[in-house]
């Protein structure tokens, strides 16, 4: 049995958008490092004797919303500026203003007290790395919404023309009647 087909027989509605399955949303992170189709995809990827584009696999869920989450992935090369209208177009559409992209303290940071915020011109490769947490904060209706985002993988990437994509997406969930991954108005967070 492929390692497709065993992660088919746990769930049902966290669709991958490389084999077009539909897995166990606890286990569609592993699934995506290393789904096969996704691996064909990059393996098709020319890159004329330079080397392999490198992608984030990003897990994004808000907290209390277990419905509500969506796995990215993001080459190494694009901008938190790319990462972020990605993210407002699919999630907040009707977010005009940059959301902010906050790291949890670290140790340094707390003598001022202040959170490492990415400035959004900065790489994501010279900024993120496998395990990394951020949160993503954007307003809306004068509410501020926090998302959460884990590195979750970093593979050679199987999106050539295209910075960030949806690498899965909940299928069924309450929180998305009218796209697949957005957060509909009227929705308390
Ligand atoms: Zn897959």
């Amino acid at each position: 049995m492929t390692e497709n087909a065993k992660d088919r027989q746990v769930g049902k509605n966290a669709f991958c958008t490389f084999c077009m399955g539909a897995f166990d949303p606890a286990r569609i992170g592993a699934h995506i490092r290393r789904c096969r189709d996704r691996v064909d995809d990059a393996e098709c990827i020319q890159t004329g004797g330079s080397p392999h584009p490198m992608a984030f696999i990003l897990m994004m869920t808000v907290e209390e919303h277990p419905d509500a989450w969506l796995v990215l992935e993001a080459h190494g090369e694009a901008r938190f500026s790319h990462l972020d209208r990605f993210i407002r177009r699919e999630w907040f559409p009707d977010s005009a203003e940059p959301g902010q992209f906050v790291r949890p303290r670290a140790k340094e940071d707390s003598k001022d007290g202040k959170a490492s915020e990415p400035d959004l011109q900065v790489r994501l490769e010279n900024a993120l790395s496998v395990k990394d947490r951020l949160c993503y904060r954007t307003r809306r209706s004068k509410q501020t919404i926090e998302t959460r985002l884990e590195v979750i993988g970093y593979l050679p990437t199987a999106i050539m023309h295209r910075p960030v994509d949806v690498a899965a997406f909940p299928l069924h969930g309450r929180l998305a009647p009218r796209h697949p991954f957005h957060i509909p108005e009227g929705v308390v967070l």
